[in-house]
């Protein structure tokens, strides 16, 4: 069997064919990234976003899992289709492969209006653009939702950014994350803060004061949107309509001031760098110098191959 031919060759062949087809296109941008035919849909694919991307980090334990089933069931209720990533941060090291659906998400197996996957960082550089943004972009053209979660060790929280357009930071009451992420400098990197397990009463409370006071010192800024400290427990369902608010609200503003396209845009740069330096090392990325540069409207991942080609 030519394994190669069975992916959807054209964005309209994706979105008609379920779980199936989105599974095969991510097996072949893994196992044949340099595919012409791979490059044609990505780029096809990042020419037509349709969803709205999400990005929820947060350290272990935090309630990332328990909130993203919440999250799920909330937008499958409303209709809408839902894609995940779950980025797999002890693949890190060691490269590798998509993972399969080995989550801990409860869902309905049966129901095609959710993709699950996840997912190795696989950059040696630690960035997403191996295969990550690959694979947002193919979803983000199919489900109104693509949800990438990544656990909350230091890097990842850059690294999210790269690939959502709202970014989520779920803080543990009576942690110290307030504090940590001050001083790790992450401040401006959030859109919504999310307390978790408001359950716990005075504790949450706590947090979110902190957090609302740091928040207030510092000037992380998103020239204009005013980053929302929410608090909820996914347990009990509380707070959890606000974050899905605040998350549409976000979504609006991105649109109406433009800060959407640009934001993407300077993703696809990024990745672009990341793709040339993976594989070229900073002597790559001196030599292609001004090629580096993505013209509007021009996908990173068509671009990236010109530049291999060259270099
Ligand atoms: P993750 O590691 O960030 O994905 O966190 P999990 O979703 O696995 O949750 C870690 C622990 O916190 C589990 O024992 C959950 O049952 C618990 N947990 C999650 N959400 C809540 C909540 O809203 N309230 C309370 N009290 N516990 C929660």
């Amino acid at each position: 069997m030519n394994k190669s031919a069975s992916f959807p060759q054209t964005i309209e062949e994706l979105r008609a064919g379920g779980k199936a087809a989105m599974a095969r296109a991510l097996a072949a941008i893994e196992h044949s990234p340099d595919d012409d035919r791979v490059i044609t849909l990505l780029d096809q694919a990042w020419r037509h976003p349709h969803g709205h991307v999400l990005g929820l980090t947060g350290p272990p334990g935090v309630g990332k899992s328990t909130l993203i089933s919440a999250l799920i069931a909330n937008w499958r209720k409303a209709g809408k289709t839902v894609g995940v990533i779950a980025v797999d941060p002890s693949s890190r090291k060691t490269g590798g492969a998509l993972l399969g659906d080995r989550t801990r998400l409860v869902t309905d197996p049966e129901d095609e209006g959710i993709f699950i996957r996840s997912m190795a960082a696989r950059s040696r550089l630690g960035g997403l653009a191996g295969l990550t943004a690959p694979a947002m972009t193919l979803m983000r053209a199919v489900y109104d939702i693509v949800l990438v979660e990544t656990v909350g060790v230091g890097q990842s929280e850059t690294d999210v950014a790269s690939v959502a357009d709202t970014v989520v930071f779920c803080i543990q009451p009576g942690s110290g994350d307030s504090l940590q992420f001050m001083k790790a400098g992450i401040m401006e990197i959030p859109h919504i803060m999310v307390v978790t397990k408001a359950d716990t009463g005075a504790k949450a409370e706590r947090a979110k004061a902190d957090v609302s006071g740091a928040l207030g010192l510092s000037d992380a800024g998103h020239d204009g949107w005013q980053v929302p400290v929410l608090k909820l427990s996914a347990d009990s369902g509380e707070g959890l309509a606000e974050l899905v608010t605040a998350v549409d609200n976000h979504a609006v503003w991105l649109r109406e001031t433009g800060e959407l396209d640009r934001s993407r845009r300077e993703q696809g740069q990024s990745w672009l760098k990341d793709m040339v330096r993976e594989k070229y090392g900073t002597e790559g990325l001196k030599k292609a110098g001004d090629r580096l540069v993505l013209e509007a409207d021009q996908s990173p991942f068509r671009k990236g191959k010109e530049l291999f080609r060259l270099l």
